[in-house]
């Protein structure tokens, strides 16, 4: 039977198919054969469609090991503060923003960086005051883990006096005993968000419990759908979605189904400690998967936040902090019971922690259900690693831990300052920061992503970010690994991850025509970020996205 698709012509690196393989044949979504172009020209047919990659590259489609689709398709409406540093910058642009988007029922800046108004000023209620007082305004930390309300966001939130959260959120309070427009973590911000069209159905809090109107819901789907096409412009093929619930679930079913989900996608249940073991069982009203296309198996915790706001959980104290080491978001009794029991169901889970004691209460999580439930493949992941104590580096690769980390995270990578992290952290906890490279020397699979809209999704951009890292002081180790290792991580590590690497992360006959093609010079990525970019991204033998279109 003749191909579907043959492309020709193209480079590919011996990572990902034998040396002389300059073409491929693609067969009902299926990578049919690999080989020369005279070998793959015989399966051309009338109706094949042939191109001619001009000795461009191609290999295995991204995937993309952490991201938010439906808050990354939210975003894609808001203001981009990422590159935005200075008051009157700040200014302009947001007043620019609101005259072009008079019905929104709050304003919201995305990406902003902790010092976007200097770094001896975190940004204030006065401040966002002194650009708009009269309509709601919201700025989102470029963390997400933070954000920034006026005045009149914080009154119609019901929180200008403060709110009593609990352990894990905070209404930052001011001198004047009002709120100084600081929430620190989902519980806080939740109740500016709720002010939004959006509410909060696309925030890392929501549980997908309310009921949606179908006008709401169509609403939704589109949001989810346009982050779907923006992964497809980048390569990007699968993405592990890492916030999930069963509104969700639903959405993204009802996409999967209608062929209306440009890539394939992998949705956890996420859990807070309230759930305990027994919310484990949630992630059965996730329904039925699409094989092939959308897949659960997986639930997602919260271990501690991020340094900047104080909420990550050290190992020791916190610089000029004694005796203070924050407070983990899930108490670790509670914790190693749902461990112990996700893996005694045979799910995989995913541990956010970015301080160097979440790194290890989770570690002690994982390694509870080991000793309870025996050996078995389980590939439980940490995400993020920001931190992590040297002893603990040794135990990952005995416990099958995978490292599922983000190029564009570390400060003074992808436009982020150092500060306030770096000082926040502590100069003791430099040399173990972000180490991929350690990390991978333990033998420990390593899966990329970018945490999208945390940071900008282009796999390009953060394989450019990895390979031109710099070590934050002379002494610290250079953490940077090769651009071979960096595109593994972004395909077979990333495919490992997910279970899926029978399927998908090489180029091999009988695997997913998961494909994307490169124009321009990856090896040019150690130099600039424009060195390449994506021409053509195939999923499933599918055109998911062509730029010549
Ligand atoms: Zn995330």
């Amino acid at each position: 039977m003749p191909a579907d698709l043959i492309i020709l012509n193209a480079h590919v690196r011996p990572i990902f198919a034998p040396p002389g393989t300059t073409a491929i044949a693609v067969s009902e979504g299926l990578l049919l054969e690999l080989g020369s172009d005279e070998a793959i020209r015989r399966h051309a047919g009338p109706e094949t469609r042939i191109i001619d990659a001009n000795g461009r590259e191609l290999m295995p489609g991204f995937i993309e090991s952490h991201v938010h689709l439906f808050m990354g398709g939210a975003t894609l409406a808001m203001l981009n503060l990422g590159s935005v540093f200075g008051f009157e910058a700040a200014r302009a642009a947001l007043l620019d923003f609101a005259a072009t988007n008079p019905g929104d029922e709050i304003l919201y800046g995305y990406a902003v960086n902790y010092v976007i108004f200097g770094e001896d000023r975190r940004p204030d209620r006065h401040l966002l005051d002194a650009i708009l007082a009269d309509r709601p305004l919201c700025l989102l930390a470029t963390d997400l883990h933070c954000a920034w309300a006026n005045t009149r966001a914080l009154k119609l939130a019901g929180i200008l006096n403060g709110a009593d959260l609990g352990p894990g959120a905070e209404v930052v309070m001011g001198d004047d005993g009002l709120a100084n427009g600081e929430l620190r973590e989902f519980g806080a911000m939740r109740r500016v968000r709720m002010l939004s069209r959006l509410k909060d159905r696309d925030g890392l809090g929501y549980e997908g419990r309310d009921i949606v109107s179908d006008e709401d819901r169509t609403h939704d789907k589109a949001l989810i759908r346009m982050a779907g096409d923006y992964c497809a412009r980048h390569g990007i093929t699968t993405a592990v979605n890492m916030d999930g619930n069963a509104y969700q679930a639903g959405l993204m079913r009802d996409l999967a189904l209608a062929g209306d989900m440009p890539m394939r996608v992998s949705l956890p249940l996420r859990l807070e400690q309230r759930h305990g073991p027994e919310g484990i069982a949630l992630i059965d009203d996730f329904g039925p998967e699409v094989p092939g296309r959308l897949h659960f198996g997986r639930i997602k915790l919260f271990m501690d936040g991020v340094y900047d706001t104080w909420t990550a959980l050290t190992a020791t104290d916190y610089p000029a902090r004694p005796g203070f080491r924050s407070e983990p978001l899930i108490a670790p009794a509670i914790f190693n019971a749902m461990c112990i029991e996700a893996d005694r169901r045979g799910l995989q889970i995913a541990t956010h922690a970015v301080g160097d004691g979440a790194v290890r209460a989770t570690i002690d999580g994982y390694e509870a259900a080991r000793h309870a439930n025996g050996w078995r493949d389980s590939r439980h992941r940490i995400e993020h690693i920001d931190t992590i104590a040297r002893e603990d580096l040794e135990r990952l690769a005995p416990l099958g831990i995978v490292a599922s980390m983000q190029p564009v995270h570390p400060p003074g990578s992808a436009g982020l300052p150092l500060e306030p992290t770096t000082t926040i952290m502590g100069r003791h906890r430099w040399p173990t920061a972000f180490a991929w490279r350690m990390i991978r020397e333990r033998g420990v699979p390593l899966a990329f992503g970018t945490d999208w809209p945390v940071s900008p999704i282009s796999p390009l951009y953060a394989i450019h970010c990895a390979l031109t890292r710099q070590p934050w002081s002379a002494d610290m180790p250079d953490q940077r690994i090769s651009l071979d290792e960096c595109l593994l991580a972004y395909t077979t590590g990333g495919a490992y991850a997910g279970f899926a690497e029978d399927r998908r992360g090489r180029l091999e006959p009988g695997l997913d025509a998961d494909l994307v093609l490169i124009e321009g010079s990856l090896d040019g990525l150690a130099e600039t970020e424009d060195a390449a970019r994506v021409a053509l991204t195939v999923c499933g033998g599918s055109i998911t996205f062509d730029r010549t279109l």
